[in-house]
């Protein structure tokens, strides 16, 4: 768990307002790591606005609750900060590339909870809406369940609205979109009418033939989003029935005991049709963004720390 400190001094806000505060009058509680973690990299740049040092700020402690030390004026240094860096500064604006099962679920989480932005996953939303029965999920089912790729029009047009939300003002990581040039021409455009353009562009590299190991054994928790495999992740629960083979009643979530299920497309022929659009339809992606030196290649076909430590590499700018 962490404190977060404002130093007992006075501070001169010369940078935002030219006000001088008392900082360390009150007591914030944010009352978990995942909302704490939101805050951070507000509160890093609020040091540094306010003259205070990372290590003044933040270090950490043994108590079960997050706080933030801090009086009211740094609350709205926080929020002045906040608004200015999601008015004048370019968004992050990131790719998750890589084939069905190369780990962007895996990782995307993981770089969403260090830097702060939200993984989008248009596969994810439109499970959602499949389950909802949206028009949207009506017409995308029977696509989704073949493995093929649902139209242009439809996944456009959820990106758009999405990343006009609240969440997405610093930045967002784009995960199974794009995944034709037409959806990358118009990811770009859309970016261009605020002077953005995609800064990262990750590509998780695995060979095809590993790829079918990972998909078909591969289990998930609805709710949660949580991922398993028979193999290389099994959940505590799993069991063999005496004839060897899996036993689906011990499939359950290790957190919640609920029932885990089979993506309805996660099948070796529903694979072989995605691999393909891959291929044909997403590659040729790399090459448009090449040219910007955005892309940045990872070998995910080796165990999940080393692929972590080269996803930090790829993510850094030194
Ligand atoms: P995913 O979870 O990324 O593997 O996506 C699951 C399925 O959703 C894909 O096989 C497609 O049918 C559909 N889908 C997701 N994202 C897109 C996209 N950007 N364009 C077209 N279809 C998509």
């Amino acid at each position: 768990m962490y404190t977060v400190r404002a130093a007992s001094r006075r501070v001169k806000l010369s940078s935002i307002s030219g006000r001088s505060i008392t900082a360390a009058s009150k007591t914030k509680t944010v009352t978990n790591e995942e909302s704490f973690s939101k805050v951070v990299p507000y509160l890093a740049v609020a040091g540094l606005t306010l003259g205070l040092s990372s290590t003044q700020l933040i270090e950490r402690d043994e108590k079960t609750e997050c706080s933030i030390f801090g009086g009211s004026n740094v609350e709205d240094a926080i929020k002045e900060t906040e608004d200015k860096f999601s008015t004048y500064w370019p968004r992050n604006i990131m790719i998750l590339f890589g084939p069905p099962g190369a780990g962007k679920g895996t990782h995307g989480p993981k770089i969403e909870n260090m830097l702060g932005i939200p993984q989008l996953s248009t596969g994810d939303m439109l499970r959602a809406a499949v389950s909802a029965q949206t028009e949207v999920g009506k017409k995308a089912q029977a696509v989704m369940k073949a493995g093929g790729l649902v139209s242009d029009e439809i996944v456009v047009g959820i990106i758009r609205d999405r990343i006009t939300e609240e969440d997405c003002k610093f930045g967002f990581i784009l995960d199974g979109f794009p995944r034709t040039l037409v959806q990358a021409k118009a990811l770009d455009a859309m970016l261009a009418d605020e002077g953005a353009c995609v800064t990262k562009v990750i590509e998780l590299q695995v060979p095809d033939q590993v790829l079918e190991e990972r998909i078909c054994g591969r289990w998930i928790h609805k709710k949660s989003g949580r991922s398993y495999h028979i193999k290389f992740a099994p959940p505590k629960s799993m069991k063999l029935n005496a004839d060897g083979q899996l036993a689906v009643e011990s499939m359950v979530d290790d957190e919640t005991g609920e029932e885990l299920m089979q993506r309805a497309d996660d099948t070796s022929s529903a694979l072989v049709k995605r691999l393909s659009g891959y291929h044909l339809e997403t590659v040729p992606i790399l090459s448009h963004y090449q040219g910007h030196g955005v892309v940045k290649e990872v070998n995910a076909n080796q165990g999940m720390d080393s692929v972590w430590s080269e996803v930090l590499g790829s993510l850094s700018r030194k």
